[in-house]
């Protein structure tokens, strides 16, 4: 069996790779342009069931032939990062849209089970908590970039729909709520890579507004054990799940735990998000899955909380254990 990971140079895409290498037979075809991803993510691989190609989702001749290839695709290679998004709006909308709908109509040609990485964004700034996979979704003006983000996900989630009611295709959704662990990179502007590297440069920890919004982070090691199950159980094919682990954490309480884990002395300062983004940003407050359907379906349960998620990333950073002591 061949699975093919699109964006397998990536963050989540990387763990999956190793997960899949670790626990199955198959043989791993990685599709990656190596934009956000990074080579190094899979330096540490050995095994020659990996096949890494540099190839680009926006290239319908390159998916369909690593698609003709593949008996399981999981389709992860997107635009990430709020601050990437913002930064390149017209590539993120095409890296999102034409990616994924090349990806889907190619493997709508043999029927090859399919999983879609998709997010937490698609909820927009809605505040009605905890977020349910049926939920309306509560989005802004196309005047304001980060709003096309969702739109673009949402679209992509609507193209997976069709293709699974009209083509038969055996695809399943993920939305990722917060997807965090080593290897993540801060220059995107994911908070947990940041304030660790800021913490231990000894730098200021940059919290965006208030720092009284919300989010649900999740480790990746438990998103990757629920993309892997999705795409394996026919019961999920045509349906979308929310993968997070249901355990909000206001900014600032993680910038104040990162502190004590990393027994930094950096100080907190906050930053307006016009700043820290642009003008007319709008930021969603809050984030929480409400994972009571793949509970049901998959008897899930995260495994790993704040400190153990904060832990891994220190160490994976400081390339040291940290102080243990500190986490109890
Ligand atoms: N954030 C922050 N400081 C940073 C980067 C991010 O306070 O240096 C905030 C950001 O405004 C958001 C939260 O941390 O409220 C999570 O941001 P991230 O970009 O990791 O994910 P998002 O949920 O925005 O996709």
């Amino acid at each position: 069996m061949t699975v093919l990971i699109t964006g397998g140079g990536g963050f989540i895409g990387s763990h999956l790779v190793d997960r899949l290498l670790a626990e199955t037979e198959a043989e791993i075809l990685v599709l990656d342009n190596f934009s956000t991803g990074d080579v190094a993510n899979l330096a540490h691989v050995e095994s020659d069931r990996l096949e890494v190609r540099t190839g680009d989702v926006r290239d319908a001749e390159v998916v369909a032939e690593a698609v003709a290839e593949a008996d399981r695709i999981y389709h992860l290679a997107a635009a990430v990062g709020v601050q990437n998004v913002v930064d390149n709006p017209l590539k993120s909308l095409q890296v999102n849209l034409h990616g994924t709908e090349n990806v889907l109509e190619a493997a709508s040609e043999d029927g090859t089970p399919t999983f879609l990485a998709s997010s937490s964004e698609i909820y927009g700034k809605s505040e009605s908590l905890p977020f349910s996979e049926s939920d309306d979704r509560v989005v802004g003006p196309t005047t304001v970039t980060r709003w096309g983000y969702t739109t673009a996900k949402a679209t992509d989630e609507f193209l997976a729909l069709s293709y699974h009611d009209e083509y038969d295709l055996p695809v399943v959704i993920g939305r990722y709520f917060n997807i965090v662990g080593p290897r993540q990179t801060g220059e995107y502007g994911m908070v947990i890579p940041t304030f660790v590297e800021q913490a231990l440069s000894g730098e200021p920890l940059t919290v965006y507004g208030d720092g009284t919004q919300t989010r649900s982070f999740t480790h990746v090691t438990d998103a990757v054990t629920v993309t892997h199950q999705l795409l394996e159980t026919p019961a999920a094919h045509g349906e979308v799940f929310n993968v997070g682990a249901p355990q909000p954490t206001a900014i600032n309480d993680l910038a104040d735990r990162v502190l004590e884990l990393t027994g930094s002395e950096s100080e907190i300062v906050h930053v307006p998000f016009e700043e820290a983004y642009s003008e007319d940003f709008e930021e969603p407050d809050h984030r929480e899955p409400d994972v009571s359907k793949l509970e049901s379906l998959l008897g899930w349960a995260p495994e790993a909380d704040l400190d153990r998620i904060l832990r891994d990333v220190i160490e994976a950073q400081a390339d040291a254990p940290v102080d243990l002591e500190a986490v109890r």
